[in-house]
Parts: C-alpha cells; sequence; structure tokens
C-alpha cells in the first residue's frame, strides 16, 4: 500500500511496478511529452524528470511510498516523525518544516515528548521544559569574527572542508574516504587566532539551555502538539526550525479518557448491587463525589452508570465537560459464606427459578470441586480468584476487571 499513487500514476504504471516497469514507464511519457515536440509542455516534461528520479532511486521510493510527497521535501523531518509515529502508535503528519522562509535554508524542526497526567490535561497546568540548542553567535553575527577581511580559505583542505584519505582495505584495494577537515570542522574557512570572536572563540555557534514555557489547557489531548516557532537550533545562514512538544499521557489508575468522556469502574458488593449503594469518586480536581442508586434499584455486574458534566472539560471551551462513565463490578460472597437456613431466607425474597422437567433417561453428573476461575489462577501463582484483586494478568476477563 502506498500513501499516494500520484507519481506512478503520472509514468501509468501501478504503484508496485518494478524498476524495469518504472523505467519503460517513464521513456514513453518522456516521449510523449517531449519539449522538442510539445512546445509549452516543459513543466509537465521536468515532472515526469523528477518523479523518474524518485521512483528509480530505492530509497527514495520507499519514502514516497510511505509518506507521500511531503515526505521528499526538502528539510522534512522523517526521522522525527517516524520516531513519534512508533512512540504513539499512529502515522504522524508533516511536522511543520519543510519550507524555506526568507530565502535562507530551513533548519530542521525538532520534536520531543512530554509527559503529561491525565489531572495535568483535566486541571491545565503551566510547566517549563528545557532544552539544549545551538544558536548562531549575537556578537558576531555568526561569522566567527567581527573584523572584516579576517576570514581566509581554511589552509589544511583548502577551503574544500573535506579531505579525501586513501584507506588501504587488503588485497591491494584501496578505498577513497571523504572525512570533514579537522581543522575547520567543514566549514573551509580559518580565522587567525587574534581575529576570532571573543565571545564563540571563532565558532559562530554556542549552545545553551533554553526553558520553553508550556502552556497545557484544559482538555488537551493525548498526542497533541505544541508548536514553538523558531525555537529549534539556529545556524548561521539559516533559519530556525521549530520545536514541538507532544504531549504523551501517561495511563491513570483510576480514569480512562475517551474523547471528553471519563471512565471508572467501581466496585459494589452483591448485598448493595441488590438493596442499593453509595460510592463515593475522588476526582481529578480533588472534589469528591458521592452518589447514590436509585431506590429499588437493581445494580448488575458490568452495568455502566453515567454522570452528566463530570468528564474531561472541552479543549478551548472548559466550562463543557463531558460524561462521567461509572462502570459497576460486583463482588459475590465468597463460598461457603452463605448457610444453607440463610439460602433459605434469601430464597423468600429472590425470584424463583422456572422448573423444568428431567428426562427420565438423563445421566447424572458432577461439577469438579473447582470453578475454572481458581484453576487457572492457582496454575499460574497459587493465588484462588477471591484472592486475586485483579492484578494479575490472568486470561479470564472477569478477574482481569480493572479493581479501584
Ligand atoms: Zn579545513
Ligand atoms: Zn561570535
Amino acid at each position: 500500500m502506498v500513501k499516494d499513487s500520484k507519481f506512478y500514476d503520472l509514468l501509468e504504471v501501478s504503484p508496485d511496478a518494478t524498476p524495469d516497469e518504472i523505467k519503460k514507464g517513464y521513456r514513453k511519457m518522456a516521449m510523449k511529452f517531449h519539449p522538442d515536440k510539445n512546445p509549452g509542455m516543459e513543466d509537465k516534461f521536468k515532472e515526469l524528470t523528477h518523479v523518474y528520479e524518485i521512483l528509480s532511486d530505492p530509497e527514495k521510493r520507499q519514502v514516497y511510498d510511505e509518506h507521500g510527497e511531503d515526505g521528499l521535501k526538502e528539510g522534512g523531518n522523517m526521522d522525527e516523525e517516524d520516531i513519534l509515529s512508533a512512540m504513539f502508535g499512529f502515522p504522524f503528519g508533516k511536522m511543520g518544516g519543510g519550507k524555506r522562509r526568507g530565502g535562507k535554508q530551513q533548519g530542521r524542526d525538532i520534536a520531543f515528548a512530554v509527559p503529561v497526567t491525565l489531572d495535568d490535561l483535566y486541571n491545565g497546568k503551566q510547566t517549563q521544559f528545557p532544552i539544549n540548542r545551538t544558536v548562531q553567535c549575537l556578537a558576531c553575527n555568526g561569522k566567527g569574527t567581527n573584523k572584516p577581511n579576517s576570514v581566509q580559505k581554511c589552509a589544511s583542505c583548502n577551503g574544500q572542508g573535506a579531505k579525501i584519505h586513501l584507506r588501504h582495505m587488503g588485497f591491494g584495494f584501496i578505498q577513497q574516504v571523504q572525512e570533514a577537515c579537522e581543522e575547520c570542522g567543514g566549514s573551509g574557512e580559518s580565522i587567525a587566532e587574534q581575529d576570532k570572536c571573543e565571545k564563540c572563540h571563532g565558532e559562530k555557534v554556542f549552545e545553551e539551555e533554553k526553558k520553553l514555557d508550556v502552556y497545557i489547557d484544559k482538555g488537551m489531548e493525548h498526542a497533541q502538539k505544541l508548536v514553538f516557532s523558531g525555537e529549534a537550533d539556529h545556524l548561521p545562514g539559516t533559519t530556525p526550525g521549530d520545536v514541538i512538544l507532544v504531549l504523551k499521557m501517561e495511563e491513570h489508575a483510576e480514569f480512562k479518557r475517551s474523547k471528553n468522556d471519563l471512565l471508572t469502574t467501581k466496585k459494589i458488593t452483591l448485598f448493595e448491587a441488590l438493596c442499593g449503594f453509595q460510592i463515593l469518586i475522588k476526582h481529578l480536581d480533588g472534589r469528591s463525589l458521592v452518589v447514590k442508586s436509585a431506590p429499588g434499584e437493581i445494580t448488575k455486574p458490568g452495568d455502566t452508570k453515567i454522570i452528566e458534566g463530570e468528564g474531561m472539560p472541552q479543549y478551548k471551551n472548559p466550562f463543557e465537560k463531558g460524561k462521567l462513565l461509572v462502570h459497576f463490578d460486583v463482588v459475590f460472597p465468597e463460598n461457603g459464606s452463605i448457610t444453607v437456613e440463610q439460602a433459605k431466607i434469601l430464597a423468600t425474597v429472590l425470584p424463583t427459578p422456572e422448573k423444568f422437567d428431567i428426562p427420565t433417561d438423563a445421566e447424572k453428573v458432577d461439577f469438579n470441586e473447582k470453578n475454572l476461575d481458581e484453576e487457572d489462577y492457582e496454575d499460574e501463582d497459587g493465588e484462588g480468584y477471591e484472592d486475586g484483586d485483579g492484578e494479575g494478568e490472568g486470561g479470564n476477563p472477569r478477574v482481569a476487571c480493572h479493581p479501584q
């Protein structure tokens, strides 16, 4: 599957075309639109050639297949996108970079994941996020010197910024290796010691730590991006890229979030399920909510009740809140805790089971003394179902239900 088939469509080949088919497709289309035959089709011809350059290069083709045209743009930030995609488990859109501003080369955007709690997203929070960045020296304007004509060609690399080394590979093979010039750090320039900028010592840049003020607004979401325009590295001759902070929500012990709704699970006893209950919910802002069942109401295991207006605040409209859903687990009495006599009393209140006829040829069989839950559990960690508080990773959904 490719993200966008436009390039393939232009060459009239399918996205799973072989390199040979792509070459043939390009030749055919290039003949058709060649400017010699078709004056005025220069742009179309250029586009075809550009497309062929991408699709004939396996690496570029892969980038195009996965990320479309945006992935190929100069200054695009494949790395950050890929890291974030892996971190958040879904593909990330194009980061803010990729464009040129004011004719200068656009610096790379850089992204960080910022851990936040559900409490932060509910209540809002102001915090700081420290970043280390390389910035152009203001004292020399990124030139390394303030004296005119003091920038010379690096003598060591003759201004090339790189040197070619010959590496002997054995068996008589020699490999040419290009390495950045150590003298000038690859810039191809040198500045005499006495002419160097006092602030940056001719380095043109320095490292600084900056604390970004981060405002987490009520109702913001996991994976939401906060863009700090122009706060990334500022290298001489470039426009700095953006710092992008991506909120990464930690799991909460009590609440789960689903858009603007919150979900919590409460355990009630069988007594409470049948005779009524009153529960306390400690909310994310510290308030205690008390809620009780209606008189005569019976709560079944797995029932979910809704409290309006106690969910998450809406982003940018925080006085509007979603729902709070309360999911009920009913804890039954321990096996053997109700005597035969007590059961008879219960039977006077509970609905009578339907009677049914037993065929005369029915076979009488017995249950195992243990329930399946108990057997599974003993095998894993020697705990019975009643003792297990749900923390285990047991395969039984009833056991795995979330406790409070
Ligand atoms: Zn050099
Ligand atoms: Zn300087």
